[in-house]
């Protein structure tokens, strides 16, 4: 299993230190190919409770939007079989991801999947040496326009006056869709949602560095140096509260090296190859999915062309940069600096 921890937790402080503080318990368990945290501040909170809810929430995204879930909505759609009967989850993301791709010019784009595995992610890409050549990426690039992406929506009526709608969503042959750089933000506002309906107030929900805070505590949250490991010394630090959610992008955990070239996971969409040229992004939003889709395409954006949808959003983001010599440089973005 790899854990990839973007951005990682130090600790959950109140300013507020002349009250008792409550004790923190925190528990780990993985899922989607990483590890789920959720640390909890809440005196009075029924923790056993407070996980399984947290755990339900997350495994049932996953069986809906996982690529790795033979039964998942997001592989039947892969397979041609379409979705006739769209669960809540799928629909949601299909729309979010129309919306994300509009803002973003297209950087956003789930129907990249061809293009991942092209360049070796996940799984394929065993067709060609290592790069593919231009001619396959230009052939693929022609299977990932979000055109490939169908919604269909018929209202229903009968006798009785009864209407209902129902959504088709399906893909044109040779499409492939993967929620990966969405739907753990999304899994994480999921169980956001749940946790709180609960009575849970005081807490941080984590899903792969994709966090979103609960409550009036502050918590700081360390943002990873992308030339250093999870464990050296930070970069910045920032302080999450109040429903806010952090979720951080880099090219430094998936990535192929060759001939001294770094090509890593996340792809342009208008070009086919991997992005380059931004280290890592952070991205701070009011909601965690919006934090992992915004991540994503800003990190294909670049700084400067980011501002739109990150305005758009309400969102603000954190750029590290290389310079020629190699030392970092950071962008900061949005009314949160
Ligand atoms: P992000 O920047 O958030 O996303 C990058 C990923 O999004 C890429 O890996 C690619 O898949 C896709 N992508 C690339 N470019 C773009 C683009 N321009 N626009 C949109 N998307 C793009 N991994 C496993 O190994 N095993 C599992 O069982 C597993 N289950 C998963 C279940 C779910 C529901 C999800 C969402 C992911 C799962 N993963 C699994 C995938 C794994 O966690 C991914 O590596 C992860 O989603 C990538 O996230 P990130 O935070 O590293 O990067
Ligand atoms: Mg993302």
């Amino acid at each position: 299993m790899r854990f990839m921890f973007a951005a990682i937790l130090f600790c959950g402080c109140s300013r507020e230190q002349t009250k008792p503080q409550p004790q923190m318990r925190e528990y780990n368990w993985p899922i989607m190919g990483t590890t789920a945290n959720l640390i909890l501040a809440d005196d009075g909170v029924d923790a056993e409770k407070a996980v399984g809810i947290a755990k339900e929430a997350l495994e049932e995204v996953n069986s809906k939007l996982s690529v790795f879930v033979p039964t998942s909505d997001a592989s039947k759609l892969n397979a041609n079989l379409g979705c006739d009967y769209t669960t809540y989850h799928s629909f949601e993301m299909i729309i979010r991801s129309f919306y994300f791709n509009k803002i973003t010019d297209g950087a956003f784009n789930p129907m990249v999947a061809p293009l991942v595995e092209l360049w070796g992610f996940h799984r394929g890409g065993e067709k060609y040496d290592f790069p593919p050549p231009a001619e396959a990426v230009s052939n693929t690039l022609k299977r990932c326009g979000i055109e490939m992406l169908h919604m269909e929506h018929d209202i229903y009526g009968d006798d009785e006056g009864n209407t209902w709608c129902e959504n088709t969503i399906f893909i044109s042959a040779g499409g492939r869709i993967d929620f990966g750089a969405i739907a753990k933000g999304y899994a994480v506002d999921v169980a956001y949602e749940e946790l709180r309906i609960a009575g849970c107030t005081n807490f941080l929900m984590n899903l792969g560095g994709n966090m979103r805070a609960s409550g009036t505590r502050e918590w700081k949250i360390a943002v990873r140096n992308p030339l250093k490991g999870v464990d050296d010394e930070p970069l910045e630090h920032i302080t999450l509260t109040n429903g806010m959610a952090v979720a951080t992008s880099g090219g430094y955990e998936q990535f192929h090296e060759r001939d001294g070239v770094r090509y890593c996971h996340i792809i342009d969409p208008r070009t086919g190859y991997p992005a380059q040229g931004v280290e890592q992004v952070t991205v701070i939003a009011n909601d965690a999915m919006t934090a992992d889709a915004l991540s994503t395409a800003c990190f294909v954006l670049g700084a400067e062309a980011s501002k739109k949808a990150l305005a758009e959003c309400g969102a603000s983001a954190l750029f590290v940069v290389k310079n020629p010599d190699g030392s970092l440089r950071l962008e900061r973005i949005g009314d949160f600096w």
